[in-house]
C-alpha cells in the first residue's frame, strides 16, 4: 500500500530520543527551549513558543489576542477543523470566507466585501486566521493591509506551510500577521509525534503564550500579585492549560527541522513530477509557485463521479488518497450553528472534486510513477482524455 502522506524518522531521530530518556527531564527540559531557538531562527523571528499541537498553538493564539463570546473569528472553509474550533474553544462565534478556485486559499476580494458589510452591520471579527492551503502561502500584504483598514488581528495556520517562503521572507517571519502556529504531527512537513509552536515578533505575546500554556502559573516574583507566604511559591492569575510539548517530542522536532529544506526540495521535486506527467490530463494542477513547501498535492477532476471512481481505483491499485477538505461548515458542529449548504459556492466546488494523491519524503520515483500511471490509466479508461 502507497499511503497518502507518512513521516520520514530515521536513526539521528531515534538517537535523538534515547538520549533524553537516558537524561534527566522528560519535560520543560533544554530540549524545548533549543527546538524553540531553532524555530525561531528559521524563521527569522524573535519568539517561538512549543506546545503539545497546532491545536493547542490555535487556541493559545485566540486567547492571547483576547478572543471571547461576543466576539467572531473569521477562516477558511477548506481547512482542518481546527483552524475553526479555536474560536468555539473561546466562546466566539465563527464564520467563513470562500476561497479562490485557483489558490485555494481565502479569496480576498470576497474577504474585502464581507468585512464592508461587516463594518455596516458593526459585527466585525476579532481575528482571522489565514490558512496556508497545501502549504501555498495567503496574500498577506493584502491581508495585512485589509487588518489594518477594519482592526483585526490576524493568526497564520502555517501547519502546512512550514519550511515556504512569502516574498522573500520565511513562513513564520509574522512579518504581515501577529502569530503564525504551526503543526507537527506526522503528515505534517515535519513531525514531533504531536506538536506545534507559535511564531511572533512581540515579547508580551510569547511571555504570554508560555504563561498560557502552563496553567497561567507566575513564577517571575516580579510580577506576583501577593507577597509570597514562603518558599516553593508560584501564582495562578489567569485560566491556562497544560499545553506543553515534552522534551522527547521537542528532541525529534530539532532533527527534522534541520533536515526542512532538504524535505522540502525533496516535496517540490515529487510535485513537478507530478505537474509534468499530468500536464495535458483534464485536471486542475495546483498553482504554481517556487518557494512552496508543498505539504499537500491536490489535483481537481472534471465532476464529483470521476473524483469519486478515481479513489476507489487508486484504493483498488493499493495507492492511498484523501480529501481535503470537506468545507468545516458542512460538519454537524458547525450545521447546528446554522450553515447551510451553498455558503461558499467555490469551497463546495473544490471539495466535490479534488483529490489528494501520494506526496511525502520517502516516497520512491517507483511508487510515484504508480500512482501517475494508475492516475492516467484511469482518465484513459474513463474516456475522460
Ligand atoms: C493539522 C492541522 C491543524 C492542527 O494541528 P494538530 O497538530 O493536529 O492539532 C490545524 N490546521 C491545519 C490547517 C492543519 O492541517
Amino acid at each position: 500500500m502507497i499511503p497518502c502522506s507518512r513521516q520520514a524518522i530515521s536513526d539521528e531521530e531515534i538517537n535523538a530520543v534515547v538520549d533524553v530518556l537516558r537524561s534527566d527531564f522528560l519535560t520543560q527540559g533544554q530540549r524545548v527551549t533549543d527546538f524553540e531557538r531553532a524555530l525561531a531562527n528559521h524563521c527569522d523571528v524573535a519568539h517561538a513558543v512549543a506546545v503539545c499541537n497546532g491545536t493547542a498553538a490555535l487556541h493559545l493564539a485566540c486567547r492571547v489576542l483576547g478572543l471571547t463570546a461576543g466576539d467572531a473569528l473569521w477562516t477558511s472553509p477548506i481547512t482542518f477543523v481546527a483552524s475553526a474550533t479555536c474560536a468555539s474553544f473561546c466562546g466566539a462565534a465563527v464564520d467563513f470566507v470562500d476561497i479562490h478556485p485557483q489558490t485555494r486559499n481565502i479569496d480576498i476580494d470576497k474577504l474585502e466585501q464581507k468585512l464592508i458589510q461587516a463594518r455596516e452591520q458593526r459585527r466585525l471579527p476579532k481575528v482571522l486566521v489565514a490558512v496556508h492551503f497545501a502549504g501555498l502561502s495567503c496574500d498577506m500584504a493584502a491581508i495585512a493591509r485589509l487588518a489594518r483598514e477594519f482592526q483585526f488581528a490576524v493568526i497564520e495556520d502555517a501547519a502546512h506551510a512550514i519550511g515556504g517562503r512569502y516574498l522573500q521572507q520565511p513562513i513564520g517571519s509574522c512579518r504581515y500577521s501577529d502569530m503564525t502556529v504551526f503543526s507537527f504531527h506526522p503528515v505534517k512537513n515535519i513531525t514531533a509525534g504531536e506538536g506545534g509552536a507559535i511564531t511572533c515578533r512581540d515579547e508580551t505575546v510569547a511571555e504570554q503564550l508560555r504563561q498560557l500554556r502552563h496553567h497561567g502559573l507566575v513564577r517571575d516574583a516580579a510580577q506576583w500579585q501577593y507577597a509570597p507566604d514562603g518558599p516553593s511559591y508560584y501564582e495562578q492569575q489567569q485560566l491556562g492549560y497544560n499545553y506543553r510539548i515534552t522534551d522527547i517530542q521537542a528532541a525529534i522536532a530539532t532533527v527534522q527541522l534541520q533536515k526542512l529544506p532538504a524535505f522540502v526540495a525533496e516535496r517540490q521535486r515529487q510535485v513537478q513530477v507530478y505537474n509534468q506527467a499530468f500536464a495535458d490530463l483534464p485536471v486542475r494542477l495546483p498553482h504554481s509557485d517556487a518557494d512552496t513547501a508543498w505539504h499537500l498535492y491536490v489535483i481537481e477532476l472534471p465532476s464529483c463521479e470521476v473524483r469519486h471512481a478515481l479513489f476507489d481505483y487508486l484504493a483498488e491499485q493499493g495507492i492511498g488518497s484523501n480529501i481535503h477538505y470537506r468545507p468545516v461548515y458542512r460538519q454537524p458542529y458547525f450545521r447546528e450553528q446554522g450553515f447551510a449548504e451553498g455558503y461558499c459556492p467555490k469551497a463546495e466546488r473544490y471539495a466535490e472534486c479534488t483529490l489528494s494523491l501520494p506526496l511525502f519524503v520517502g516516497l520512491t520515483a517507483a511508487d510515484q510513477q504508480r500512482v501517475i500511471t494508475a492516475v492516467c490509466e484511469f482518465l484513459q479508461r474513463e474516456g475522460a482524455v
